[in-house]
């Protein structure tokens, strides 16, 4: 079964040298960053991306491509309304076809308590004026065809999209260049130069950027890079399996999920299927730094997540790796251009065993690709999205927590006012970055 294909054997495209001057200056080159130059360069913003492998090779290619309000927590939803506006326009905008369809989000209920959990999610949904609605179990049954067993019911959005996002996150960082960003893939930023204070510049692998603005966008990598400046965020990595199947008859043209596995209806007409069941979280020093974080999100979920004592070498949080460096010495970014984990073999066998169950009309179910991704999640799964206050000129977008792709462009939106001192449209009080260290309690998001 073939690797995933983004990796850093990829043809560069788009190469340096770096300039020596970028009014901002922006670190990770998934949709999260990629999103923000595109939205900066609309504005005539000198903006420059630094992208330390290529292009979305890491989470921002890896996901579901699910896009969806369905199950969102309550302040992430008028961003993520937002970012459907932006989906369409956008996907209008660069001319490319980017799998982006209306198919509908469903997820599928086992049990009365899975239903009751809908039930809360029914009442934001109400208050936003959602289309999301509750199904019986006879309508689930023809909502999704051919399924060997009957759920109690179901929640679905018909609204909800699918995007291709390794199609997409190309497609719109090509835009953004063409609006005038300037991306240079292979080019890590090693440290920030920051003197009273304030953001003076970035040295990069390829040389010194003078700036008075940089985002942090890094995905998995943000909180390693930030520590290091004295920004510390509770941010870990999880990593999980996904797989292709090879194009198949339609039995569901949107995406849908129960806890044993979960479905997306691609473009070609094969399904990316994902084992429901526990993610796997390395232990490393900020796993046991932030342990206590993170305790309410596994008292909800004690089976949620299983443990391995170290993550492979040169991982974002692994034993070895080093957690500081000068400008001029090689970084722990350059040294991994692309987070590449590979497939759980068991994770791949229970897809397989799982879909079949679901669907046995299907003797057989080909995968045709499997892969590794390692999702930054946050301690009450939102993300940061903020001012570093202790550094002007700071920003930091990051800590997805699984949920990152469908609400991309509505964040890099938001962050490019920010950036911009502008207001945002939106509270963002909630994605503050003091609220892990102002004595908060840990309000959990939605785990669905
Ligand atoms: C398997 C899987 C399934 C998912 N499914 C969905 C889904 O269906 N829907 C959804 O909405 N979300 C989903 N997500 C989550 C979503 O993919 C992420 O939240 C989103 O892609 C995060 O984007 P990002 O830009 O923050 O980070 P990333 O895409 O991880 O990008 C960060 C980039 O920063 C670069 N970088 C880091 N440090 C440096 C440095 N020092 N210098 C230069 N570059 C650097 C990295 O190389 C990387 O390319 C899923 C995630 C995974 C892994």
């Amino acid at each position: 079964m073939p690797i995933f294909p983004f990796s850093e054997k990829d043809p560069i495209q788009h190469p340096g040298p770096p300039p020596k001057r970028s009014e901002v200056v922006i670190i990770g080159g998934g949709i999260i960053g990629v999103t923000t130059a595109l939205f900066l360069a609309e504005r005539n913003i000198p903006v420059t991306l630094l992208e330390k492998g290529r292009v979305a090779a890491e989470q921002s290619s890896r996901n579901w491509g699910w896009i969806r309000k369905q199950g969102r927590d309550a302040d992430e939803l008028p961003i993520v309304i937002e970012a459907f506006r932006l989906w369409r326009q956008l996907a209008e905008e660069c001319g490319e076809d980017i799998g982006l369809d209306q198919t509908g989000v469903t997820y599928l209920a086992n049990s009365d308590k899975d239903m009751a959990g809908f039930e809360e999610f029914m009442k934001i949904a109400a208050i936003h004026g959602l289309d999301t609605r509750l199904l019986d179990a006879d309508e689930t049954a023809k909502l999704i065809k051919g399924m060997s067993r009957k759920f109690k019911g179901a929640m679905t959005t018909p609204s909800d999209m699918r995007a291709e996002p390794w199609l997409a996150v190309p497609a719109l960082a090509r835009l953004a260049v063409r609006k005038g960003a300037k991306i240079i893939e292979n080019c890590a930023a090693r440290t920030l130069e920051i003197s009273a204070g304030r953001i003076r510049g970035v040295w990069t692998e390829a040389g010194y950027i003078e700036t008075s603005s940089v985002l942090v966008a890094g995905g998995a990598w943000s909180s390693l890079f930030l520590r290091r400046h004295g920004v510390s965020i509770p941010q870990l990595s999880v990593r999980v399996t996904v797989a292709a199947t090879e194009p198949m008859p339609e039995i569901y043209a949107g995406a849908a999920a129960d806890e044993h596995i979960a479905f997306r209806r691609r473009q070609d007409g094969g399904y990316t299927l994902a084992p429901g069941g526990s993610n796997l979280l390395y232990l490393g020093p900020d796993a046991f730094r932030h342990a206590t974080k993170y305790l309410p999100a596994l008292m909800a979920n004690p089976l949620g997540t299983r443990y391995f004592p170290c993550a492979p070498s040169g991982y974002p949080d692994s034993w070895s790796i080093p957690r500081d460096w000068t400008p001029d010495s090689q970084s722990p970014f350059e040294r991994m251009r692309v987070l590449n984990p590979t497939a759980e073999r068991s994770g791949l066998r229970s897809v397989e065993r799982n879909f079949r169950r679901l669907f046995p009309q299907f003797e057989t179910v080909r995968l045709k690709a499997g892969w590794g991704g390692m999702i930054d999640a946050m301690p009450d799964v939102v993300p940061v999205v903020d001012h570093a206050r202790a550094v002007v000129g700071l920003f930091v977008a990051t800590g997805m927590s699984g949920h990152g792709f469908g609400i991309g462009p509505g964040i890099g939106r938001v962050v490019s006012d920010l950036i911009q001192g502008n207001a945002s449209g939106h509270d963002l009080s909630r994605f503050r970055l003091s609220r892990f260290y102002d004595g908060s309690a840990v309000r959990l998001g939605p785990a669905l």
